[in-house]
């Protein structure tokens, strides 16, 4: 099973990815999580992405397509994948079509999240997460908040809103996703490979997508 997971930031992509990668077992692909890797790692793709990733902004095409071409043609891609937060852009999924020919590979669907603004929005700047390096757990103030205030559940250390979570920066990335990234609802749906389900909480979300895909 290959999948792209589309949807605003906040929409859930993250959290039904990792369901589909239980049900399917396949790995789940997350350029967010690579990137944040490689900004922690201080490698040189971490350095470039660093600043635009703080203001909110895309990383460029040229970087992304970097780390995807490396990743798809690891072993542990062949059983499938699931793409969360990639691509982004028309490029990106042009480059990607490419990239899967190049391997032989056909997507089987592009699932799109449709979650009401005001979730995402509420859901995005609520998060904390834990300063510990080797814990990193996620926390929401809206639904599953820390027993105290500022503190981390798991170890003890303090929480934090990351940069990209702060209200200003939330919204930036929700225009930026409108602009260039919900074009390829249109781009997929025109290839026969859209399925749009719509929803606020992630289980609903995620049963109704493996309804849809009937395996
Ligand atoms: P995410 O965790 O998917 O919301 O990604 C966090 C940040 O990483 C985004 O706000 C972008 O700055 C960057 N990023 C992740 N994936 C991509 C992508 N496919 N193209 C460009 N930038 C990306």
């Amino acid at each position: 099973m290959r999948l792209i997971l589309l949807g605003a930031p906040g929409s859930g992509k993250g959290t039904i990815a990792k369901m589909l990668v239980e049900k399917y077992s396949i790995v789940q692909i997350s350029t967010g999580d690579i990137l944040r890797g490689a900004v922690a790692a201080g490698t040189p793709v971490g350095r470039e992405a660093e600043a635009y990733m703080k203001r909110g902004d895309l990383v460029p095409d040229s970087v992304i397509m970097g780390i995807m071409e490396e990743r798809l043609g690891e072993p542990d891609c062949a059983p499938g994948f699931i793409l969360d937060g990639f691509p982004r852009t028309i490029p990106q999924a042009e480059a990607l079509g490419g990239l899967l020919e190049k391997l032989s590979l056909k997507l089987d669907a592009v699932c799109n999240l449709d979650v009401p603004e005001e979730v995402i929005i509420k859901r995005l700047t609520g998060r904390r997460t834990c300063s510990n390096p080797s814990c990193q757990a996620i926390f929401n103030l809206d639904g599953k908040a820390p027993k105290k205030e500022g503190v981390c559940d798991s170890c003890g250390s303090p929480l934090v809103q990351r940069d990209d979570e702060k209200e200003d920066v939330v919204r930036s990335r929700l225009a930026t996703y409108a602009g260039k990234t919900a074009p390829l609802i249109g781009f997929y749906d025109r290839k026969g490979l859209l399925m749009t389900v719509s929803g606020r909480e992630s289980k609903p979300l995620f049963e109704e997508i493996v309804k849809k895909l009937g395996a």
